[in-house]
């Protein structure tokens, strides 16, 4: 490839003949049609090769192409075109008195990119991003298009695909009326004791944040809907400023804070859309596991809390609703979601990545597929009861394996 492409984060340089960005969907589809190899690159944000062709195969974006925000107020829908961000599609849908259920910590990520691994906020009756999707369009390995509608028998395999049925070129999400948020930081909340599930309940979207340097949440982020009644949170200490959750950054990049009410798209992301959230000098893994287990997962953590410390910016605990998704992490089971940022240093994370994953082992954890993770693909299958219908479904839009890369085949055994 004459030019470099990297991940968002730097960590990831994709290792492709071709990157190819088309500017009209005739051109993507003579693209697709006439490639042995192909894989579509979102936004970048994933930390893994989970979108790298390989060197023999072409990485396309669909970002070149024009882009498509189509509300339809009277059916409650917006229809959105594969390159789109949330940022933007947000933006078109709040300008119409209308909202999407939920969103993940930054905006800037893509649609298509964020259904396709599973991406999730947090609530505990929220199911992961993909759960909004009532139809997606792709152009499969021949060129042609195919959609698939919620009620089809393929569904449920067909948003959250890793990238392996074909290219995401528009998907149609549900909304609901806009609404207003409050968010409230707290600090201190005490791992002993935990009563996790009123905590995780005690608003819509609940967040625990810490560094694991000391035992318990440095701080709590609750965003409640103003449209449901509010409870107290007497667990923790009101924050008196606004925060950022990884000690030493500027809040100014947060969403607001101290229970100003704001719109849903301003409050339910941690970081504004008109701010880089970070430098990228980091490193992300998270797992989900049954929210049954949430006490005795964090409790394996804090047993090895110094070990995770030494290489942690922040750990991040949410919840997410069961999703019907074949393979999304959440898949027919509520979850609590543990994330980590690690600092940008392979070498050092990797063996702390290990040593998390013996911790958590025995509670299923299923990773995020967008994160660094080494759960050997052989221990991820039995952890994925649908897998063999993905397979199936894999097979009949792509006969010759076009969008199956070393990462969808090594999960697949291929
Ligand atoms: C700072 C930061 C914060 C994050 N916060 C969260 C969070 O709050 N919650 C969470 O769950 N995750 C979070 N993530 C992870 C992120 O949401 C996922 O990695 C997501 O997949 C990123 O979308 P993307 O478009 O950048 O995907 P990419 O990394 O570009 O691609 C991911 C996958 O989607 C496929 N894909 C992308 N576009 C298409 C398309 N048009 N058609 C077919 N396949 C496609 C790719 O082939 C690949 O398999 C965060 C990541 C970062 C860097």
């Amino acid at each position: 490839m004459s030019e470099t492409v990297t991940n968002w984060a730097h960590t990831i340089t994709y290792s492709a003949k071709e990157y190819q960005r088309p500017r009209t969907l005739d051109a993507l589809r003579a693209l697709v049609a006439g490639a042995a190899k192909v894989r579509v690159l979102g936004s970048g944000h994933s930390f893994n090769r989970i979108a790298d062709p390989g060197p023999d195969g072409v990485l396309l974006s669909a970002a070149g192409l024009p882009p498509v925000i189509e509300v339809d107020p009277a059916a409650r829908t917006v229809r959105v075109s594969g390159g789109v961000r949330y940022a933007e599609l947000a933006r078109a849908v709040h300008a119409r008195g209308l909202a999407l259920p939920n969103m993940a910590s930054l905006p800037h990520i893509s649609v298509a990119g964020s259904v396709a691994t599973g991406t999730h906020g947090s609530g505990v009756a929220n199911p992961p991003l993909a759960s909004a999707v009532r139809e997606v369009e792709l152009v499969v390995a021949d060129g042609t298009t195919v959609t698939i509608a919620r009620g089809d028998a393929r569904f449920d395999g067909a948003v959250t695909s890793l990238g392996a049925l074909g290219v995401v070129t528009a998907l149609t999400l549900d909304l609901e009326p806009a609404f207003e948020v409050e968010q409230r930081v707290f600090t201190e909340l005490p791992l002993d004791g935990l009563d996790f599930e009123a905590v995780a309940g005690s608003a819509y979207s609940v967040s625990l944040f810490t560094d694991w340097r000391e035992p318990g949440f440095r701080q709590v982020w609750l965003k409640a809907r103003t449209d449901r009644p509010a409870g107290d949170f007497p667990r923790a200490v009101p924050a008196a400023r606004a925060m950022h959750p990884v000690p030493g950054m500027p809040a100014e990049n947060c969403t607001g804070q101290l229970g100003v009410p704001g719109p849903w798209h301003e409050r339910l992301p941690h970081f504004r859309a008109e701010f880089t959230p970070s430098s990228g000098e980091e490193m992300q893994s998270e797992y989900l596991l049954p929210r049954s287990a949430a006490v005795d997962a964090l409790a394996a953590v804090d047993g090895i809390r110094h070990t995770v410390a030494g290489v942690l910016q922040i750990c991040e605990v949410r919840t997410v609703a069961a999703d019907p998704q074949w393979l999304s992490p959440a898949h027919a089971r509520d979850s609590v979601a543990l994330h980590f940022t690690w600092v940008r240093d392979e070498a050092a994370v990797l063996p702390v990545v290990r040593r998390l994953e013996e911790a958590l082992e025995p509670f299923d954890p299923r990773p995020h597929w967008g994160k660094v993770f080494g759960v050997p693909s052989a221990v991820l299958r039995g952890r994925y009861a649908r897998l063999d219908d993905f397979r199936a479904l894999v097979r009949t839009l792509d006969p010759t394996g076009k969008f199956t890369n070393a990462f969808v085949a090594d999960l697949l055994d291929a």
